[in-house]
């Protein structure tokens, strides 16, 4: 084999293993080398989202949701179902199924666009050289006109809660438990806090999530994450604001919870302690001295805004370098370098990243929220349309929510929209579309949308903008 490429492809993540394809699209001699071990010991491609993250999560959140909805909705709709139960296991093996399928898919789709898989540790060193070595010890030495570092991130340990399996875990272990806790504690009501959290909650679990920020999702829109935490308190998610923990110490098969918030020292006591305080970058064992890669100071590789890093021929994408830690970013950057390398145009639009949050009602958004248009002293508008006032929610027994649109005043230009409700992660995508062929209100408004559908919200909201919304009362 040769040990001489076009490109090596440091990370087989969705940022590393769209880059390695399109790479061999371009007709670039490839190589993608990955070390992602399972708990079984077999290796696979697909980073922590195929493996334990973004795919893993949604099989569970749509199988607890399905069995939440057998209870709370059928009987509304006039089904009555009885001796309902659900089965962990067989959830973790449809979950287990659907990750190997798809993991195994990126083989085929490498085979096809002659990518050369490389299962093991990649190292790069001065020279655009890279020493990979094999789980069997096996080295090689492998050169490369271009190198893209792909290396994804980890979940941050908490100092006064440090991970202590199987009761204080990580995203990992909360993906993987075999049982439903009675008592889950969850640290950070961020989005994996909120998506796990809602899984085992409901599946039974009694859920507290302990948050040390006192605003629930600060980042969001705040007229959506006050509709959101309005929904979540219905679902009984005790969400405790202002919580600053500090210590976890496991006593027999529980764990005491110590933290302080505005009415002084608490405690809590569960039977899994879930940390979710975000991710950090990963990079270790990635850089040998010598090779001009630097960090910055919280550990992300840093590159430009095209993802070159100050090293000629090595470039970085995904979770590893800034931005948001979301795989559609990393998969559009690692199209783009891959693309740059072949001498084509390529560009990631750091302004439409479109967010979702995978909970129900489900929450996405993309653009700037009503607060930083406002901070931004710009005369804009807003459009809001409650999915109470759609046809389509009110039969699908999910009325609840809203689509919301943040205009210019000047322009009519669009600068954000903000969802929350039935498939908000779907709708969400037409925004996207609009801001990227940066759409005006009176575009969305002149758009036909099929009745009765979900995204008449979507064009509602555009029409509200300009008070000339039919279906709802414009305010
Ligand atoms: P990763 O996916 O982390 O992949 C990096 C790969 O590189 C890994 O396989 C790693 O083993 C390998 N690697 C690292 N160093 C080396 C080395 N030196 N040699 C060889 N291999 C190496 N994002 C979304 O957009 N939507 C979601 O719904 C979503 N859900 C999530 C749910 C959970 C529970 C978690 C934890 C994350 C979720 N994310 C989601 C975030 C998403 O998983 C990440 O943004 C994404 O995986 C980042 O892709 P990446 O390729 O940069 O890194
Ligand atoms: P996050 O940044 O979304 O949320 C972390 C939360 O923990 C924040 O609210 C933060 O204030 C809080 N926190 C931090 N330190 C704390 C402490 N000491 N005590 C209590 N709370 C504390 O991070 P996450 O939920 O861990 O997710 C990590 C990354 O994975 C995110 O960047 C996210 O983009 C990505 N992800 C995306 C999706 C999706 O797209 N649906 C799903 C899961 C994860």
């Amino acid at each position: 084999m040769a040990d001489s490429f076009d490109v090596v492809v440091i990370g087989g993540g969705p940022a590393g293993y769209p880059a390695a394809i399109r790479a061999g699209q371009n007709k670039l001699s490839v190589a993608c080398i990955d070390e992602w071990k399972n708990r079984d010991g077999t290796m696979s491609f697909g980073g922590t989202c195929l493996n334990a993250g973004c795919i893993p999560s949604k099989a569970l959140l749509e199988s607890t949701e399905m069995y939440h909805r057998l209870q709370e909705e059928f009987p509304v709709h006039g089904i009555r179902a009885s001796g309902v139960s659900f089965d962990v296991a067989q959830m973790q093996k449809r979950k287990g199924g659907i990750v190997k399928t798809m993991t195994q898919g990126i083989l085929a789709l490498f085979k096809a666009s002659g990518v050369t898989p490389l299962q093991g540790h990649g190292k790069l060193l001065p020279g655009r050289r890279v020493a990979f070595s094999a789980p069997d010890g096996t080295r090689r030495e492998l050169t490369a006109k271009h190198v893209i570092l792909a290396s994804g991130s980890a979940p941050i340990e908490l100092r006064s809660a440090p991970f202590q399996a199987p009761h204080i875990i990580d995203s990992w272990g909360a993906l993987d438990l075999e049982a439903v806790p009675k008592r889950l504690g969850v640290i950070g009501a961020g989005i994996i806090g909120l998506e796990l959290g809602s899984v085992w909650r409901r599946l039974g679990s009694e859920v507290t999530v302990l948050e040390a920020l006192p605003d629930f999702l600060p980042t969001a829109d705040q007229q959506l994450a006050k509709e959101a935490a309005r929904h979540f308190k219905k679902l009984w998610l005790d969400i405790r604001l202002g919580a600053k923990v500090t210590g976890a110490r496991v006593t027999g098969s529980a764990v005491e919870v110590t933290y302080t918030d505005s009415k002084g020292e608490q405690s809590l006591t569960v039977d899994r302690l879930f940390v979710a305080i975000g991710r950090r970058p990963y990079t270790g064992d990635l850089l040998s001295a010598g090779t001009g890669v630097e960090l910055d100071e919280r550990g992300f590789i840093k590159v430009d805004h095209q993802c070159r890093t100050g090293a000629e021929g090595v470039w970085a994408v995904g979770d590893c370098v800034r931005g948001p830690m979301l795989a559609h970013k990393g998969k559009e950057e690692g199209v783009m370098v891959a693309d740059l390398i072949a001498g084509r145009f390529g560009e990631v639009n750091y302004k439409t990243v479109p967010s979702v949050i995978y909970t129900a009602p489900e929450i996405a958004w993309v653009g700037q929220t009503e607060e930083q248009v406002k901070a931004s002293g710009r005369p804009y508008k807003v459009g809001v349309f409650p999915f109470l006032a759609n046809g389509r929610a009110r039969a699908m027994e999910q009325a609840q929510g809203f689509a919301k649109i943040v205009a210019a005043q000047d322009d009519d230009e669009i600068l954000g929209v903000h969802i929350i409700g039935p498939l908000a992660g779907e709708l969400i995508a037409e925004a996207v579309l609009a801001m990227e062929y940066s759409a005006s209100t009176e575009d969305l408004q002149r758009t036909i949308h099929a009745h009765p559908t979900l995204s008449e919200a979507v064009h509602e909201a555009a029409l509200a903008a300009d008070k000339r919304a039919i279906d709802s009362i414009n305010r």
